[in-house]
């Protein structure tokens, strides 16, 4: 039985376990020259640069399953972060996980008392729910779950928005609040951690793990059809299933559907004289006409290969038509005049237009849906699910397990 993959992101590389794992041989098409798709990491003068500020989430479930942690050197980092607002500059934490945070919280008069109470009932709440049941919660945008939870201005304006923005990579909290309410209860049972050689030690972990998997890199797929796939250099392969682990509208003809909508950014990378953040905490920028949404020091944790003085992490998650060099000056003049940053020098921007897909999620279904076009050609990829690593690791598992289905009940 041939099983073709086309894609090895995390979804393609999590299949391809699975199927082995069954017995199958899988054939992983990826168009690229290396594995890990939005996952990435490159070596720029010493500096490890992820592709764009990612975390992982220790507590996802899948995580739990498929990678070794002990072997990744997890760095985590503190369940708080840095808020710059202009005029004053405090460290804000969730109480509930980080109990010395209390007061500093109070303190900084960015939460209320009301506000942290708030937090802990939703934390509890969702600490009983499955994952499965908070994709069920009643659907609306995490602006209006935040509003109608009670949570004060205040605590939105200066946390809410920056931090979450950050992970949505969108202003203004208009994500699903099941989206919200999953990362909110993730971030409740773990912490987010960032491997010791970067975000690409991911799928490179999952690529070590692959024993009978044949992988054909710089082999970009043009067409799938029932059976067979087509290379864009005309190539063509049999295939008993096909898994199309990414975007399948153009790979299949059925496959039409409506477009796929996605959030992007602008990660810009900066060497700095010293780091203004000491402790691995993520740094908000809560001034809503600022373009800087989150700055991070990956300096301020181990990394695998560094560079002689500290490195900066700066998103931008807003649209702009900015050109290069008009962004780096608007950017640099910004963590001057609000984080108080200065002497930097810039090494390199990734702008992402294809970060997160924007996800419907009001029809999300996670009992184990098979996700297929035709009779033997299955779909993966985050952008079916939900916009995270997490989901990308359910969907190539699920994929795998429904081939396996069909190849078994096939006569
Ligand atoms: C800037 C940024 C920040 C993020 N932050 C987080 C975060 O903090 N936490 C989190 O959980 N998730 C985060 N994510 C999301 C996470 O990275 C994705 O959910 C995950 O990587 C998706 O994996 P995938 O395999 O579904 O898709 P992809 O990674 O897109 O993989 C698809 C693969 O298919 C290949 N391919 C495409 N077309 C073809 C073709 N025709 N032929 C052959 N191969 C093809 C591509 O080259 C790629 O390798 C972030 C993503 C980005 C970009």
């Amino acid at each position: 039985m041939r099983i073709a993959i086309v894609g090895a992101g995390l979804s393609g590389l999590t299949a391809a376990i699975a199927l082995e794992k069954s017995g199958y041989d899988p054939v992983i098409y990826e168009a690229t020259s290396e594995v890990g798709g939005r996952v990435k990491t490159d070596i720029v003068e010493g500096y490890q640069l992820d592709h764009g500020f990612q975390v992982l989430l220790d507590a996802y479930p899948k995580a739990l399953e498929y990678f070794d942690y002990e072997s990744l050197e997890l760095q985590r980092l503190l369940p708080g972060a840095q808020i710059f607002t202009g005029k004053k500059t405090v460290t804000v934490g969730d109480p509930t996980r980080h109990f010395p945070f209390l007061l500093p919280t109070l303190e900084a008069g960015v939460a209320g008392v009301r506000d942290i109470y708030l937090l802990w009932t939703l934390h509890r709440e969702l600490e009983r729910m499955t994952v499965e049941e908070v994709f069920q919660i009643p659907e609306m945008t995490t602006a209006e779950f935040l509003s109608q939870r009670g949570f004060s201005e205040k605590i939105r304006r200066n946390f809410f928005n920056p931090f979450f923005s950050g992970i949505f990579l969108e202003p203004d909290l208009n994500t699903s609040c099941r989206m919200f309410s999953f990362v909110f209860k993730m971030f409740g049972k773990g912490y987010a951690v960032i491997p010791k050689k970067g975000m690409s030690a991911l799928p490179t972990q999952l690529l070590g793990k692959l024993k009978k998997t044949e992988i054909h890199y710089n082999s970009p797929v043009k067409r799938v059809e029932e059976e067979k796939i087509i290379l864009a250099d005309g190539a063509e392969f049999a295939f008993d299933a096909v898994l199309i682990a990414t975007d399948a509208r153009g790979l299949v003809p059925d496959e039409g559907g409506n477009e796929i909508q996605w959030h992007g950014c602008d990660t810009l990378y900066f060497e700095a004289e010293k780091r203004s953040i000491q402790k691995p905490l993520i740094g908000l920028v809560a001034n809503p006409d600022a373009l800087v949404n989150n700055i991070f020091f990956p300096t301020s944790i181990q990394t695998g290969s560094s560079g002689p003085k500290e490195l900066l992490s700066v998103t931008v998650v807003k649209d702009h038509d900015l050109s290069e060099s008009e962004l780096v000056a608007r950017v640099e003049e910004e963590l001057k005049g609000i984080c108080g940053l200065g002497g930097l020098r810039f090494l390199k921007r990734y702008h992402i237009r294809k970060a997160l897909p924007k996800v419907n999620l009001s029809g999300t279904d996670l009992s184990g849906v098979e996700k297929k076009t035709g009779n033997n050609i299955f779909l993966a990829g985050d952008h079916l699910f939900y916009g995270s690593s997490n989901a990308a690791l359910y969907g190539g598992e699920q994929a795998a397990h429904a081939i396996v289905r069909y190849l078994g009940n096939r006569p």
